[in-house]
């Protein structure tokens, strides 16, 4: 477990612009050689939404162009796993289908741990 993240995932959901949903999301993502790159989610008038895995995982790939070792996502109300979608791309940009996705509750500091295959099995990989 990397407190580094989990702390850096906690101060990016503070940055959060969920104006439609008052939900607040942080995530902070590390890449294989240690780099970290937070995310946040930020929500428009027309209901399109860039969730705080995508901000953090672009992050990554646009400053370091790697792979992802691990991932925080760090929620107010409980330590919620990311969505379908978000699922996806930490499968596609992680070096291993074990992976971990640590679940974080900034209100009671409850962790929970899974791998993204455990997340995300029988994932959809475009085979070209
Ligand atoms: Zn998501």
């Amino acid at each position: 477990m990397n407190n580094e993240l989990i702390l850096k995932a906690k101060k990016a959901l503070k940055k959060a612009h969920p104006k439609l949903s008052g939900y607040k999301v942080g995530a902070a993502v590390e890449g294989l050689t240690g780099n970290i790159h937070i995310g946040y989610n930020v929500e428009t008038d027309i209901h399109h939404a860039i969730h705080a895995e995508m901000m953090a995982i672009c992050s990554l790939i646009e400053n370091s162009n790697e792979k992802i070792k691990q991932i925080v996502v760090a929620c107010v109300d409980r330590a919620w796993f990311p969505c379908g979608w978000c699922r996806q791309w930490i499968w596609e940009y992680s070096e291993s289908p074990e992976t971990q996705v640590i679940a974080y509750c900034v209100s009671t500091n409850e962790i929970e741990v899974a791998t993204i295959s455990e997340l995300l099995p029988k994932a959809f990989k475009l085979e070209l």
